[in-house]
């Protein structure tokens, strides 16, 4: 059988075993295993080659399983709970002691969302623990939104991608933290922040310290392709200027015309930015794999999932 397959049954049994497979949500694969098995959660990391400071997402089955994860909920984060779950939003609360230090990253506070996709809530409701899942990509490279893309980077290192197609969001989750009971932005993503907004109020957006972010995902390089890539609000005339060079377009409505360019994505001729973020990896992946000399990116509108989109377009061009 190949390692990409459809068998939950399989799945389940292969956690249960201490396991580390790949999992579909909503945003992206993630990479999967059970919070309170310390053998799955370092294997976790060392496949990721993700620095152990990093704190894991812990993906539940309902909003009913919160108050095991979290100890204190504020009344914002019940209201965003019963409005965004299951969905593409991320909490990070006070943790219940047992949630263990290796998942939080010797925090006191826990991420935890319920992830929106029907294969990942079957598999949820079949085991009797959450899992811990990052995204399934080594840390800083383009993230997978589908099963073919985690096999690129992991085939010899998993038993086993749940395959559930491409992935419908196609951009992590938005990460929210709280102080005092007051929401704060930790990290734009697939919920929109006007969304958000429409809840509880006004965020806050964090101020961090670029070399020590609350979360890697505001690391200002992450989510980058190999390739050397640009983000221009002039992309017409940015292509002229490598005449010379193999030139990667990625293009939010409308073909960029130019002769010189060797490959072209055109995200959403539609205008959806809902489409355009849902194929925006899987675009990103395909221009990286052409042996380009560089992509030019065009800048999104900057409202919805526009902020979104520019804010991992901006982390794929720092080196
Ligand atoms: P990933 O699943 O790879 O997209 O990354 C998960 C994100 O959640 C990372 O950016 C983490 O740092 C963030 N995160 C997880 N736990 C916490 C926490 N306790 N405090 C702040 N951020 C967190
Ligand atoms: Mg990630």
């Amino acid at each position: 059988m190949s390692i990409i397959n459809n068998s939950i049954q399989k799945a389940v049994a292969l956690l249960n075993q201490d396991e580390v497979i790949a999992i579909p949500t909503e945003t992206v694969y993630g990479l999967a295993g059970n919070i309170f098995s310390p053998k799955a959660i370092a294997s976790i990391f060392s496949i990721k080659e993700r620095p152990s400071f990093n704190p894991l997402i812990v993906h539940i089955k309902s909003i009913e399983s919160l108050p095991s994860i979290a100890r204190e909920i504020p009344e914002k984060a019940m209201l965003l709970a019963n409005a965004f779950w299951p969905g593409p939003l991320t909490m990070v609360l006070k943790k219940q002691p047992q949630i263990p230090d290796s998942v939080t990253a010797g925090k006191d506070t826990v991420a935890v969302r319920v992830p929106n996709h029907k294969v990942t809530l079957s598999l949820l409701e079949q085991l009797d623990f959450p899992l811990a899942a990052p995204s399934a990509n080594p840390f800083g490279s383009i993230s997978p939104t589908q099963a073919v893309h985690v096999a690129h980077y992991f085939e010899n290192k998993l038993p086993m991608i749940l395959d559930g197609g491409s992935c419908e969001r196609g951009i992590e989750s938005t990460i929210i933290g709280f102080d005092d009971g007051e929401p704060i932005l930790y990290r734009l993503g697939s919920l929109a922040i006007e969304d958000l907004e429409a809840i509880i109020g006004p965020l806050k957006t964090i101020v961090h310290d670029e070399k020590a972010p609350p979360a890697p995902g505001m690391l200002s390089r992450h989510y980058a392709p190999n390739t050397t890539t640009y983000l221009t609000d002039t992309i017409s005339a940015d292509v002229a200027k490598f005449a010379n060079q193999r030139v990667g377009v990625l293009a939010f409505k409308q073909e960029v015309q130019n002769t010189s360019i060797c490959a072209q994505e055109v995200l959403s001729v539609s205008g959806s930015l809902l489409e355009a973020a849902s194929g925006l990896y899987a675009a990103l992946h395909r221009l990286d794999e052409k042996n380009l000399d560089v992509i030019l990116a065009e800048r999104f509108p900057d409202s919805g999932l526009g902020k979104a989109i520019n804010d991992r377009l901006q982390r794929a061009t720092k080196k």
